[in-house]
């Protein structure tokens, strides 16, 4: 442990603490490595804000009986390549692994898959879904809207009424890792706010309102009650994104739309994927040149910064995952939440921590 009580944690170890935590308030020995592998997956990849530190929130929500355990979504509709799952608020890590081997069968047996998977508790960092699309050999695009209390103000607009609404697109490529391009259409995610008020920092400027519609560099702001609002990556781009996500990701597969849904503390996802077998085009040999060439094109540009150099969607995580294989930093905050919401699960302080190595 360093002085500012931060820990630094073995990826393994972690991974059996979460697992030893949802098999503690129930989840099956499937569900709960389903999870503990995104979450843990999550921080591996550098998006601390998805990782661990969203346990806590479920775990308030599984309490609050709003968040099932074990719950496998039921098939809505299905017409040729077409699926629309309902989760039914079933842990979004099982809901989206379900909806991701749904539409990678879909998609192999024709070419394309339109999956909708609508109602489901959070599902975490969508790049994981893009991964698993990208790992059957799959080009996929992800959509999702998320219902929340809002926190994202529109172009134009002070205060707060949409969520954070990401996209995912994923490209696997022949011989190397995919391309998994994935952001949130706010300015930065929440969880990424999260982590700025735990470890004590101030944000950028030109991200988050206050609650009064003006512009402030303190996290505390969109936590505190009224809220305050992120503003939208790329302007009136970026908002307009975020307009889609809400219609494609969840009013087009049945799901429930923000200006309709009245917020509650769980976190609903909802994702429109579309999901391409690239064996299905002739020219699919020549797709794998023309993607590697390309890549090689674009990271030849000169490095505006010598240290970062040129970097294409993916890398980043990539470049995370070999830092951090050594070991995950938590934070003293995060850390004691973790433990609260261990115990919270009926798991005792001291076996979370034998459990985490710590
Ligand atoms: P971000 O701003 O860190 O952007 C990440 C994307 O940009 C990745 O594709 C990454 O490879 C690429 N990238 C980053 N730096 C790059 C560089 N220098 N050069 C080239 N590419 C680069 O992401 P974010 O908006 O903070 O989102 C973080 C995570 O939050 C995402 O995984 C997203 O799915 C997740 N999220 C989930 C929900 C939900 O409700 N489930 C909501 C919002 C966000």
């Amino acid at each position: 442990m360093k002085d500012t009580g931060e820990l630094t944690v073995d990826p393994a170890a972690l991974t059996r603490a979460v697992q030893a935590l949802f098999k503690q308030a129930g989840s099956s020995e499937v569900e709960a490595a389903l999870v503990a592998d995104q979450l843990v997956g999550a921080n591996l990849s550098g998006h601390d804000s998805h990782g661990v530190g969203m346990i806590p929130r479920y775990i308030e929500v599984w309490r609050a009986g709003e968040l099932h355990l074990n719950r496998q979504p039921s098939v809505a509709l299905e017409a040729g390549a077409i699926t629309v799952l309902d989760a039914g608020m079933g842990l979004g890590q099982s809901a989206g692994h379900a909806a991701m081997e749904r539409a990678i069968a879909d998609a192999k047996r024709h070419g394309l898959a339109l999956n909708g998977l609508r109602n489901s508790h959070h599902i975490g960092r969508i790049g994981h879904w893009a991964e698993q699309c990208s790992r059957a050999g799959l080009i996929s695009l992800h959509f999702v809207n998320v219902i929340s209390n809002p926190v994202v103000a529109p172009f134009g607009g002070s205060d707060a009424r949409l969520v954070t609404n990401p996209i995912a697109i994923g490209v696997p490529r022949a011989g190397a890792a995919p391309l998994v391009l994935d952001f949130a259409t706010s300015k930065l995610a929440v969880g990424k706010v999260r982590v700025a008020l735990n470890k004590g920092q101030t944000l950028p400027p030109d991200v988050l309102l206050d609650a009064a519609g003006q512009p402030t560099q303190d996290p505390a702001a969109l936590f505190s009650t009224p809220n305050g609002a992120l503003l939208p990556f790329g302007d009136h781009k970026g908002s307009g994104l975020a307009l889609m996500c809400e219609i494609l990701g969840s009013a087009l597969i049945g799901g429930p739309v923000m200006h309709a849904s009245p917020t509650s503390r769980r976190i609903v996802n909802n994702m429109l994927t579309i999901a391409i077998d690239p064996g299905f085009f002739a020219a699919h040999g020549a797709l794998d040149d023309s993607i590697t060439q390309l890549v090689d094109w674009v990271r030849a540009s000169p490095p505006a910064d010598p240290e970062a150099g040129v970097m294409v969607a993916g890398e980043p995580e990539n470049r995370a995952r070999r830092e951090r294989a050594a070991g995950i930093r938590i934070d003293a905050q995060t850390w004691h939440q973790l433990e609260d919401a261990a115990v919270s699960a009926g798991l005792a302080a001291a076996d979370w921590r034998r459990h985490a190595g710590v």
